[in-house]
């Protein structure tokens, strides 16, 4: 008989095997897999694009400019960010160069779809009670379907794919985006207002 697992064995497993994904093209431009983290017990999970320079670099989710944003937000939410899980739609780093910089790219539908293996096993593992989706390619991979993110922010919506209870609002790069630093406080008061509905 097998030895049974824990969930914390059967999390590095899962992590062991995304390393050597190849299920789509982005594996080979990219530095590592990005895999989620954060605690087994979670009660919710933070679904972002995919990693960025910074994430690609240090092989963790949410660690660059937009995941400072996200601590902010989370922190106004009054949720603890070392109580959520944090991982992304896209598992490996899409860009392309300009000079010696590396400039994000959007994850495609088909890159969306090949990575969402990983998504389904990390949500299957966790079982958590509610998924923010951040930005138009977690809702996307989520919700099954491209879907806009102007009508459904703030609401939270049936995932048919995941069986659970998705809320939808804006991945916290858009604040960055802003022009000036009113504009940006007032969108970060404003993903912060979205996450406080799950907290
Ligand atoms: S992006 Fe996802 S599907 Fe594509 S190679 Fe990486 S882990 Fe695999």
């Amino acid at each position: 008989m097998a030895a049974a697992t824990t969930p914390l064995k059967a999390l590095q497993a899962l992590r062991g095997d995304a390393a050597g994904c190849r299920a789509c093209p982005l594996w080979r431009g990219a530095t590592q897999t990005v895999f989620g983290e954060g605690p087994l017990d979670a009660r919710i999970m933070l679904v972002g694009e995919q990693p960025g320079d910074q994430e690609d670099r240090a092989g963790h989710p949410f660690v660059g400019p937009a995941g400072r944003v996200l601590d902010r937000a989370l922190a106004a939410a009054q949720i603890d960010r070392s109580a959520v899980f944090t991982t992304n739609a896209v598992k490996h780093f899409k860009y392309r160069t300009r000079g010696k910089r590396r400039i994000h790219q959007r994850p495609g539908a088909e890159e969306i779809g090949a990575c969402r293996q990983w998504l389904d096993k990390e949500i299957d593992l966790l079982r958590p009670e509610v998924i923010v989706a951040l930005g138009a390619t977690a809702a996307h991979s989520l919700l099954g379907r491209a879907t806009a993110i102007g009508p459904n922010r703030g609401q939270l919506l049936h995932s048919p794919p995941f069986d659970c209870s998705v809320l939808v609002t804006v991945h916290p790069s858009s604040v960055l985006r802003e022009r000036d630093s009113e504009s940006r406080s007032a969108a970060l008061d404003a993903l912060a207002a979205d996450l406080r509905r799950v907290a």
